[in-house]
Parts: structure tokens; sequence; C-alpha cells
């Protein structure tokens, strides 16, 4: 535990600073001289104990004499470079070597500045003044650049949480809590894109309206909750009809469905409509309120157009509308092909094909 002399000592410090150099002499001024200036000095004879004190608590500036025995200055000062933890401790070199020479090798090995012997008081407080401002400098920059790439990396998370809420969102507010198929809002939303797209492509868009039978009567028969079940069934087998990933099935209204599928040829629209009707009659699931069957049936609309952009979506709505009425006027359990032509011009004869 420190101190609170130790704390308060620390809270003053301008920074720790080890000088290694074999000379008691030097040692002694230069740590008198940089204590006084408020820097917390510690001080090695050679560079063995140097580098073990370096490794128990790295210094925040190194002075390091160069003519040592054994482990001369170039030589730690090398070892310390090396070092992942110990390569950004600035190290000025004090010598009493005055040649070019070895003033050079010192910056080679990673020296930051050189100060010849016999040193001026002032000029090494300058220069130590100076390295630890850099230092002071660099630390805080490389604490700012930590800081604001975990403020990115935080914020790309939050964005990324953030656009995956929102993509749940979209399909939430697209979903039928029901079936788990294409609402309302996204069949409007769809059809209208595919209307578009095809009328520019000039290719054929079909569409299936389907209604269970009687309906009213499963209800009045099993309860809502077993209606509510027969719901979701039919909505899985008309999915698993819809075979195309472009193919969307959406839950029309109460016991209504629609499929829209774009790039499909009435021929095609009437062959999954078939599918569906015989699928769900395979299930065989028991409507005893059914005037058409003892099993839950469904009468279907089929229109298909390639759409005119002086038309709009509503119209192939309207006529596989009119189809699946007929459907239920004709007896039901059935599919009707609404003829298009119908709506294109009005003194055409109604036409439609049964199936
Ligand atoms: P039709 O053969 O002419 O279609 O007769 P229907 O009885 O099916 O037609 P009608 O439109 O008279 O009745 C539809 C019924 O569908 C009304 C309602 O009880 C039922 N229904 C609508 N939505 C739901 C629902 O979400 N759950 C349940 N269980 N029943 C629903
Ligand atoms: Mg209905
Ligand atoms: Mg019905």
């Amino acid at each position: 535990m420190s101190t609170s002399s130790e704390h308060s000592q620390k809270i003053a410090s301008q920074g720790k600073i080890l000088i290694v150099d074999d000379t008691p002499d030097n040692l002694h001024l230069l740590t008198r001289m940089l204590t006084r200036r408020g820097y917390e000095v510690r001080a090695e004879t050679t560079g063995e104990m140097a580098l073990a004190a370096i490794k128990q608590d790295p210094p925040d500036l190194i002075l390091l004499d160069i003519c040592m025995p054994q482990m001369d200055g170039y030589e730690l000062c090398q070892v310390l470079k090396e070092n992942t933890e110990t390569r950004d401790i600035p190290v000025i070199f004090i010598s009493a070597l005055d040649e070019v020479l070895d003033k050079l090798r010192a910056f080679d090995v990673g020296g930051v500045d050189y100060i010849t012997k016999p040193f001026r008081i002032p000029e090494v407080m300058a220069r130590v003044t100076i390295h630890m401002t850099l230092r002071r400098l660099q630390q805080q920059l490389h604490e700012q650049n930590e800081l604001l790439k975990q403020q990115v990396s935080e914020r790309r998370m939050a964005e990324k949480a953030l656009q995956a809420a929102n993509q749940e969102l979209q399909r939430l507010a697209n979903l039928d809590g029901l079936t788990q198929l294409a609402n309302r809002r996204r069949f409007d939303e769809y059809l209208e894109q595919e209307w578009r797209r095809l009328a520019r492509e000039q290719l054929p868009l079909s569409l299936i309206l389907c209604d269970v039978d009687y309906f009213k009567n499963y209800n009045d028969t099993y309860g809502h909750q077993a209606g509510d079940d027969c719901l979701r069934t039919i909505a899985m087998v008309l999915q698993a009809s819809a075979k195309r990933p472009a193919d969307v099935v959406a839950r029309y209204g109460g016991e209504e469905f629609a499929l829209v599928l774009p790039n499909t040829p009435l021929e095609g629209a009437l062959q999954v409509a078939e599918d569906i009707r015989i699928a769900l009659k395979r299930l065989k699931l028991e409507h005893q309120g059914s005037q058409v069957a003892t099993v839950v049936t469904l009468s279907l609309g089929v229109a298909t157009v390639v759409p005119s952009s002086n038309q709009d979506s509503s119209s192939l709505v309207a006529e596989a509308d009119r189809a699946l009425y007929q459907a239920k006027s004709e007896g039901r359990d059935r599919i009707i092909a609404g003829d298009w032509k119908r709506i294109e011009s009005e003194e055409d004869l109604p036409g439609t094909a049964v199936f």
C-alpha cells in the first residue's frame, strides 16, 4: 500500500526517468538535478541491472551512458528496441564519445538524442523536457486512438443491432400474425411492384385468390380455435405449392388467401391452383358443416395479364375476385379462370373457363 506522501509525490511527478551510467558522480549529479525538477528518478550502474529495472517498472525516458563494462549502451538500447514492451521508451545517450560515427551509431540503434560529456545541466534539462513532452503527447495520441477505435467498433455494433432490429420490424410489419404468411399490406405493395416491373418487361403476371368453403360453418361446428388451426394448415399448403422464389402467398382477409405469381402464364397459374386444391383435399381435414364435401375445400379464382402502364393492379384483383365469385356460385370446391379480355373491352362477353 502506498502512503499518502508517496501518493502525493506520484501525482506531482513529471514522469519516471531511469539513468544508466557506471560513473557514480554523473549518476548523483543527474539524479539530484532531475529530482529537483519533479521527476521520479532511478539509477543503475550496469546494463544488466538496468534491463531488470526496466522490465519491472518501465520508465518514461532513459538517459544512457555508452561506455559501460559488459553490456554497453548500444547493446542495451538495441535490446530495448527489439522488445515491443520497451520499444517506445525514448533513449537519450549521454557519452564522452564525441565522434560523428558514435553519434550516428547511437541514432542507428534507436536513440532519440545524444548529449556529449561533460554535459551542462541546462542542456540536459532542455532535452529531457522536450522528449518527455513528446513522449506524453505520443501516449495521449495513442490513448485517443485506442478510444476512437473502441468508439468506432461500438458504433458499428450498435449500427448492426439497429439494422437487425429494423429488418425484424420490417418483417413483422409485413407478416400476418396468425399464419406467418405475407399480410395484406405486403400483398398490396408486392402486387404493385410486380405490376410495374412486368409492365416494363411485358411479361405475364398471375394472381390466384382463394376462399375457404363454408368456413363460417367450420367455426360454428369446431370452434374458433380449431378454425384458426385450420387456417394455419391451409397457409402451409399454399406456401408449399408456391415454389418459385418470386411467388408470394398472402393472407388477403379473414379466410381468403392470395398468391402473386410473377412471370407466370395462365396455364402455370392454373397448375398451381390445381396443386393447391388437390393437396388440401389429400389432407382430408374433416368439415361436417360443409355443404359441398366432408372435408375442407377451397374455391379459387385465377387471373393472368401482361400488365400495361395505363391500367393498374387493382384490375387484376377485380378479375381474380370475379372468377372466385363465379367458382362459389357454380358450386364451390373448384377453380375458375377469369378471362382478361373482359376488362379490356366492356362489350366483350364475360368468358370464363372451368377446370
Ligand atoms: P363461403 O363458402 O361462401 O365462403 O362461406 P363462408 O362461411 O366461408 O363465408 P363467410 O364469408 O360467410 O364466412 C367467413 C367466415 O370465416 C367468417 C368467420 O367466422 C371466419 N373467419 C374469418 N377470419 C377468421 C379467423 O381469423 N379465424 C377463424 N377461426 N375464422 C375466421
Ligand atoms: Mg370469405
Ligand atoms: Mg369462405
